[in-house]
């Protein structure tokens, strides 16, 4: 297990579209390993191949309680509606509003490639949706709504007027 680089903003790999898993293979179980190492690492919710270089359908979630991995992950019900804040480990440091469905139901394969189906609410719904959309090599920042903020210039500026 190691804790792979995060592709950034800029990098192409980030804007491609991934192939889906058609086995496992050693190389899949150390990728799903090092997703997980990597997302910990650097305190994410979540971590899609490509932000590892890697151009396969494969995410791994964790809102807190419960690590997920899906393998060639599909969307194949969605109701509701949250707006709320949203970043990425590949844009460090910034963040925005975005909409997305309070309630999905997700398909895919679980480690061992046996179809799963997971229900999800809330954070893990975003989580999901945010993840999936970099499979196709979308990202947050063409879903918010208004401007994307600096969480560090913010918090710089809330120093400043501390003093
Ligand atoms: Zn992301």
């Amino acid at each position: 297990m190691a804790i792979r680089t995060v592709r950034t903003v800029g990098d192409a790999v980030l804007e491609k579209k991934c192939r889906e898993v058609k086995e496992m293979t050693p190389r899949i179980e150390e990728l799903i390993d090092d997703m997980f190492d990597t997302m910990y690492e650097n305190n994410g919710v979540g971590l899609a191949a490509p932000q590892v270089g890697v151009l396969r359908r494969v995410i791994v979630v964790d809102t807190g309680d419960d690590p997920r991995v899906l393998i060639n992950p599909v969307i194949v019900e969605s109701d509701g509606e949250q707006t709320g804040e949203e970043g990425c480990l590949s844009y460090p440091g910034k963040y925005g509003i975005v909409t997305r469905p309070m309630h999905v139901v997700v398909e895919g394969l679980d480690r061992e490639m046996n179809p799963v189906r997971m229900e999800a609410e809330g954070l893990l719904a975003r989580d999901f949706c945010h993840e999936i959309d970099h499979l196709d090599g979308k990202m947050y920042m063409e879903l918010v709504e208004g401007d994307i903020k600096d969480a560090a210039a913010e918090a710089a500026a809330a120093e400043e007027t501390d003093e």
